[in-house]
């Protein structure tokens, strides 16, 4: 059905959005929080919350 396709699609162009968008991926190298180093890390993600990558930003701001 053409509401599927649609849908499809939309999801698809989202995904390459998302992707050429994406800032340099900082990666955990062992799966943890790489800010906490306690909790393992959310899908797509270098710390296991917002709050973690929040603290991290700050921190990075703060100490250049
Ligand atoms: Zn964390």
């Amino acid at each position: 059905m053409d509401i599927i396709d649609s849908a499809n699609e939309i999801n698809e162009l989202h995904i390459q959005t998302s992707l050429s968008n994406r800032k340099p991926a900082i990666k955990s190298h062992n799966g943890m929080c790489i800010w906490c180093h306690e909790e393992p890390v959310a899908p797509n993600s270098a710390y296991c919350s917002k709050d973690c990558g929040d603290d991290h930003e700050q921190y990075k701001r703060k100490n250049g």
